[in-house]
């Protein structure tokens, strides 16, 4: 008896993606199946750690080729897990990691995200771009039962109960009449050598008459003597663990000696994930114990900031049957974590030399970098120090702190930074234009992490960082003979503006800091910026405690110098008014905020430009 099924949604949008758009290179669905194969052995190997009788008559871990030119098949053996048949309808009927599936959901909506398919492993599924039909005999380890699941990849799939003598699975490929090169023994030599030489298991070809032969190495590839290692075996390595399919950026193969041993293999991709900033993403490292596989994706081998980092650790000084759950508070886990994140910051601080090449990791991977400046109590400085920022005297480039420290004229005694949502809009913020007069550089920082770590790394090399309103009244701009308001005209200007203000400002002062600018907007000391305001209103944070406000205006302005003739005069009381509300929105529209009332706005500067015409 058998039951027919339909694939999920998912499952039909991703054979589309799979069999119409993706791949030219087809025979990666053999890297596919054999990485399959290799993780089911991996599982088989765990699960024995703690039930011994998984393991009875199974014998050495070995994975088969088995190609048939006359039925035109090829077959994929292996003797790991296998699959029940609920585990054939989770996993192979339905796309079983949720990542996948909006990835997939995502690509279909949009289409425009096509570029990251190249970089994405599709699996299973990628069996139909050369088989017509596929066919799965299984036996989940442990148990009696085997089942048989076929598919031609359209109509759904069927899954009766079948006879099986191990446990294990083999799929069997029946090959589309234009694919029989996959029957080839020489043609998938070199496939299987190509993708698959860092395969752990041995992975044995049939040769009809002529026997077996074992087509890879069949020792792990973080085992082996890096001299003997090609770039081209560490590439489809990673690929293999991190299921990216983009070049690796760095590849960091490392031993560590003395009390603690372990080996290390990690890598950092060249493009950034799709999902890097989701919540629910799956981070962390392989672990291994004595390679013996004990949990994927341990989050404990790394920090958060490091999330995008792929690999595997590899320690025989860890208990062979440490439990998932024990691994949170092993300390030896956390030395190796430690000691991790040393090596990749060190191997950071060299690429960091050649700026162009910086760049690809920096692009991909800064702003969650960066959050280590915030998270890593005892890795900040030199975390802040492999960072790079936008800055007023970068240009096109991206500046680092030791850059910024090196051009500091004599006498500046911090570092300057501004936050806010856009680097061309922060440039031209009126705050700037005292630094820009006296020549001090400043940082423009732009993502939502800068409001954090800026609060906890509040020095750097003994120089400290500052937000420029927090910066000293000596930077003002040099202008002796300037014309300026009269103080006591001023004070009734301020006065008049702050009574028409309130309610939006908590107060208007006179700042020497503005040049060009007759008005900025500012935040009373202490209370948080209009940036940071501005993201925490965006995610639905509380407003109650919106800052206060603080309208600053610029006494040499010539705006400002005939607004406080008119209202030291008690004169033209309408006008007043109305350029003072003209004047905060200015101020609003500076700092990136939306102003309350546009068409006040529009009209009223309509109204203003008609009579200077
Ligand atoms: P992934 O390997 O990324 O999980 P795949 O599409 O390659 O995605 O495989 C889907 C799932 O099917 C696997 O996670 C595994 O649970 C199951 N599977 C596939 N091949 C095998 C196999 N040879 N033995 C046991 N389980 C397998
Ligand atoms: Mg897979």
């Amino acid at each position: 008896m058998s039951d027919k099924m339909e694939f999920r949604a998912e499952v039909h949008k991703m054979l589309d993606i799979v069999i119409n758009s993706l791949y030219s290179e087809k025979q990666i669905f053999l890297r596919e199946l054999i990485s399959n194969a290799s993780d089911a052995c991996d599982k088989l190997k765990y699960m024995a750690l703690t039930n011994q009788a998984l393991m009875k008559g199974v014998g050495r871990l070995e994975i088969k080729i088995v190609p048939d030119a006359e039925k035109r098949t090829l077959k994929i053996e292996d003797n790991g897990i296998g699959m029940n048949r609920d585990d054939l309808i989770d996993h192979l009927g339905t796309i079983a990691k949720s990542g996948t599936a909006d990835f997939v959901r995502n690509v279909k909506d949009n289409g425009s995200s096509m570029d990251l398919i190249g970089q994405f492993g599709v699996g299973f599924y990628s069996a139909f771009m050369v088989a017509e039909k596929v066919e799965i005999l299984t036996r989940k380890a442990g148990e009696d039962k085997a089942w048989k699941w076929v598919s031609n990849g359209v109509d759904g799939f069927e899954i009766s109960e079948a006879e099986k003598a191990g446990n294990g699975t083999e799929i069997t490929l029946f090959l589309k009449e234009e694919e029989k090169q996959y029957t080839d023994t020489i043609y998938l030599r070199q496939i299987i050598r190509l993708y698959s030489d860092h395969i752990s298991y041995p992975i044995i070809m049939n040769l009809g008459k002529n026997g077996e032969e074992t087509v890879n190495t069949g020792s792990a590839l973080w085992t082996r003597n890096k001299a003997e290692i090609t770039t081209e075996q560490y590439k489809e390595f990673y690929h293999h663990v991190s299921k990216n399919f983009d070049e690796p950026w760095m590849t960091l193969h490392f031993k560590a000696e003395g009390n603690l041993e372990y080996t290390g293999l990690v890598f950092v991709p060249s493009t950034q994930p799709y999902d890097l900033f989701q919540p629910d993403r799956k981070n962390g490292l392989k672990l291994y114990v004595n390679r013996v596989f004990i949990s994927d994706k341990v989050e404990e081998l790394l920090p958060n900031y490091l999330r995008f980092v792929k690999g595997i650790i590899d320690s025989a000084d860890l208990p062979l049957n440490i439990s998932r759950e024990m691994l949170q508070q092993n300390p030896l886990v956390a030395k190796i974590r430690n000691g991790t994140v040393s090596r990749i910051l060190k191997e950071l601080k060299k690429r960091a030399e050649n700026y162009d090449d910086y760049m690809i990791f920096w692009n991909a991977f800064g702003t969650a970098f960066k959050e280590g400046i915030y998270e890593d109590f005892s890795n900040r400085e030199e975390i802040a120090s492999l960072s790079r920022f936008a800055s007023t005297k970068g240009g096109d480039k991206l500046v680092s702190l030791d850059d910024y420290i090196g051009r500091m004229p004599a006498g500046q005694k911090a570092i300057y930074y501004i936050t806010g949502d856009d680097v061309k809009v922060l440039e031209n913020n009126p705050q700037l234009e005292a630094f820009k007069s006296k020549g001090l550089e400043v940082l423009l920082l732009v993502d939502p992490i800068d409001e954090f770590w800026t609060q906890v790394l509040t020095k750097y090399k003994d120089k400290e960082i500052k937000h420029i309103s927090q910066a000293d009244e000596d930077f003002v701009p040099d202008r002796k003979d300037a014309p300026k308001v009269k103080d006591e005209d001023l004070k009734k200007l301020t006065d008049r503006m702050a009574a028409v203000l309130n309610g939006d400002v908590a107060k208007v002062t006179v700042t020497e800091k503005l040049t060009t600018s007759p008005v900025s907007l500012t935040v009373e000391n202490g209370q948080m910026s209009l940036h940071l305001e501005r993201l925490m209103r965006n995610h639905q944070q509380q407003t109650a405690f919106a800052s206060l406000k603080v309208l600053e205006v610029n006494p040499y302005h010539p705006l400002i110098i005939r607004l406080s003739e008119l209202a030291a005069a008690e004169k033209d009381d309408v006008r007043v008014t109305e350029m003072t509300k003209i004047l905060y929105d200015q101020a609003l529209i500076a700092e990136g905020e939306a102003i309350t009332n546009p068409s006040f706005f529009a009209e009223k500067l309509g109204e203003y430009m008609l009579k200077a015409l």
